[in-house]
């Protein structure tokens, strides 16, 4: 079967991680799960041809959408009124999200995102995190795995930390690959993130944390006492209760926490 074809003349670029969504069934999950209010403050990322756009312009009073490929902004723009859908014609990745905050309700972000992109985007989302009110993301099944994975588990890293240390995440359900067009070769699932309320996840000096986790995590099969001793010594692990032989996977985010604040009131690290 032509992988194009039902895609009006649109030929999908692999670059920009083109797998557009056709199954109406899945489409009205995902709408289901978001639950657009006339009133929301709400952007897509990577609107493509429409599939999800379209149901969710005709329950919004208005949309934003980030798209990057010219082609399918010029038919956006064709489609759909200026007053009804603001189309930034940017990548996501440098677009300033805490722009379409200002004053108004705190942003609602949607999309079925480009893999080659999905976890640096995640990241520099969560740099807006005071402006957000939730994400509904369609990603690889096996990323999602990653952001939900509990810690002890092979799936538990960097990135579980990171989110998980400042939003409530949650898988709602798998997409199998036959829902898109061209059909991409692995399962997807559909994301929810909301924000922790702030302070709750008790991280402290957040930069400080970033580091202690990608170092904890750089190279997974050492102990702590290896992969920390730029942060802790002996000691700091003995006040932490924090057994020095462990790997990264076995601790928890509060123990990452807990481990920011002993560094950040002992000693800064350089
Ligand atoms: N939302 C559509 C759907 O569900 O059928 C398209 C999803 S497709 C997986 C990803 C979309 O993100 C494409 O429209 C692609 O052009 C766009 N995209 C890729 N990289 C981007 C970037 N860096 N910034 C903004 N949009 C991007």
């Amino acid at each position: 079967m032509n992988p194009n074809a039902g895609m009006g003349g649109h030929i999908a670029r692999r670059r920009f991680g083109q797998n557009f969504l056709v199954s109406p069934g899945i489409i009205d999950r995902i709408i289901a799960a978001i639950q657009p209010c006339q009133g929301d403050n709400m952007v897509e990322i990577g609107p493509g041809l429409g599939a999800l756009t379209q149901p969710l312009a005709e329950r919004l009073n208005h949309l934003h959408v980030v798209e990057i490929d010219r082609d399918l902004i010029a038919r956006l723009r064709q489609r759909y009124d200026a007053n009804k859908l603001t189309i930034f014609e940017v990548d996501a990745l440098k677009f300033d999200f805490g722009a379409l905050c200002g004053a108004g309700a705190p942003l609602r972000v949607v999309g079925n995102l480009p893999y080659n992109i999905s976890t640096p985007l995640l990241f520099h989302l969560a740099d807006f995190i005071s402006c957000l009110r939730d994400l509904h993301f369609m990603l690889q099944k096996e990323v999602v795995m990653r952001m939900v994975a509990m810690p002890g588990t092979a799936d538990y890293g960097r990135l579980s930390v990171m989110l998980q240390a400042r939003f409530h995440v949650e898988r709602l359900f798998d997409v199998p690959s036959g829902a898109f067009r061209p059909a991409p070769k692995v399962t997807s699932s559909i994301v929810r993130m909301a924000p922790l309320p702030a302070g709750a996840s008790g991280v402290g000096n957040e930069k400080l944390f970033a580091r202690i986790v990608a170092a904890a995590f750089s190279q997974r099969r050492k102990i702590l006492r290896n992969t920390l001793k730029d942060f802790l010594g002996e000691s700091g692990f003995t006040a932490l209760g924090i057994d020095p032989g462990i790997r990264a996977e076995q601790l928890s985010v509060a123990d990452f926490a807990a481990i920011t604040h002993y560094c950040d009131e002992h000693f800064r690290p350089a």
